[in-house]
């Protein structure tokens, strides 16, 4: 119940071949330490985070720095944890998360390019077998496209689903598919096929640009195995003490167990209508994303003020900000990966991710 800060990391991507032939100027630089200068134009601002990864960094780098893998422990130890990604189309969120797009079916990317998700489920698989406890694992998987919540694991046309809240669970998707997985390549998999399902359309910015922002749950439920009888049966006070959180104390029938999840959050892209040469249906998709990434903006400024200075937090204002609350607001523990492009033609929405971020980092929850 200790008040903990979000984790805010920034990642420069390299120069594209696009970038790089119609001569575009580098205007982020990392400095080390955390942290980067921008300067260009009238602009000559430094920024702060806890990790920095530069375009050289490697996808490995990114994973062993940014406290991904602590993540992944602490969601088998039974904690709400999410990460997500953020920034302008194509600045490099999908290619965090989950590597570059395979160039065919049948050939995958290359392990070293791999993302934080796949990286997370090795380590996920790899702990689950060498810890002395039992792991179920399970994963759902869905997108926020035009402010409907959809399931990316259901088979066949893609259907709203609604969203509701209780007071024991929160918010919470009613009717999701939760599909239970054992193997690297079940969960990869699921991944792929969620991916495809996907909204995403082509504009001048990216060509595989994401539309929607897509929430990938892993729930981690974790069963001590146990030497002594006694705790097997569920019976008697020694269960309690491997749990010092009242709230993990099972039911007296059940035998005693912890449940984490490990949330991924690709956000849709930031971006402004007449970049992207957006128009009709993409408009109306570039609006319905920029009015949530706003309510996300909104609740994270509020969020930053002191605990006791803090007035009512919309959360209600968007279908994000719903999904996210818990680990915004409430008992979550997050990472926010910000992702920007060096480019000088990008430089006023880097400049907003940078604040945008730099205010996250201010943002506290109780785990
Ligand atoms: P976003 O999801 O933010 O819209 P993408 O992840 O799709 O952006 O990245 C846009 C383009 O830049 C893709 O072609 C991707 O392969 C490339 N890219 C992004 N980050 C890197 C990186 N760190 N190294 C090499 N290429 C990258
Ligand atoms: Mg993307």
């Amino acid at each position: 119940g200790k008040e903990t800060r979000l984790r805010v990391v920034l990642r420069v991507r390299p120069l594209t071949c696009t970038e790089t032939r119609r001569g575009d100027q580098r205007v982020v630089h990392s400095l080390g330490d955390g942290t980067v200068h921008v300067n260009a134009a009238r602009h000559d601002a430094t920024f702060g985070f806890s990790a920095v990864f530069d375009a050289g960094s490697s996808q490995e780098a990114v994973f062993e720095g940014s406290g991904m893998r602590q993540l992944v422990e602490l969601a088998i130890d039974g904690f709400s944890c999410t990460v997500f990604a953020f920034g302008q189309t194509g600045s490099g969120k999908t290619y965090t998360l989950m590597g570059p797009l395979p160039q065919t079916e049948t050939q995958p990317a290359a392990p070293g390019l791999l993302g934080l998700m796949q990286r997370s489920f090795a380590c996920l698989l790899e702990q689950s077998r060498s810890r002395s406890s039992d792991l179920a694992l399970s994963a759902s998987y869905l997108e926020i496209y035009n402010e409907q919540v959809r399931d990316l694991l259901r088979p066949g046309p893609p259907c709203a689903l609604p969203l509701r809240w209780n007071k024991t669970r929160g918010f919470y998707v009613e009717n999701q598919l939760s599909v239970d997985f054992e193997s690297l390549e079940a969960i990869a998999d699921l991944l792929l096929q969620g991916s495809q399902r996907r909204r995403t359309s082509a504009h001048a910015l990216n060509r595989h640009s994401s539309r929607s922002h897509a929430l990938l749950t892993i729930h981690v439920c974790s069963r001590a195995v146990s030497m002594h009888p006694a705790l097997g049966t569920g019976r008697g006070g020694l269960g309690r003490e491997h749990h010092p959180h009242p709230m993990l104390v099972p039911q007296p029938s059940a035998c005693p167990s912890k449940q984490g999840t490990l949330c991924f959050v690709d956000l849709a892209g930031s971006e402004r209508v007449k970049e992207t040469g957006s128009s009709g249906e993409l408009s109306v998709e570039a609006n319905n994303i920029n009015r949530s990434l706003l309510a996300l903006g909104h609740c994270i400024s509020l969020l930053a003020k002191p605990r006791g200075k803090r007035t009512h937090i919309p959360y209600r204002d968007s279908k994000l900000t719903r999904l996210l609350a818990r680990s915004l607001g409430g008992s979550g523990i997050t990472l926010m990966v910000a992702c920007v492009s060096p480019s000088s033609r990008c430089l006023s929405e880097t400049l907003s991710t940078l604040h945008y971020a730099s205010r996250a980092r201010r943002v506290t929850t109780r785990p």
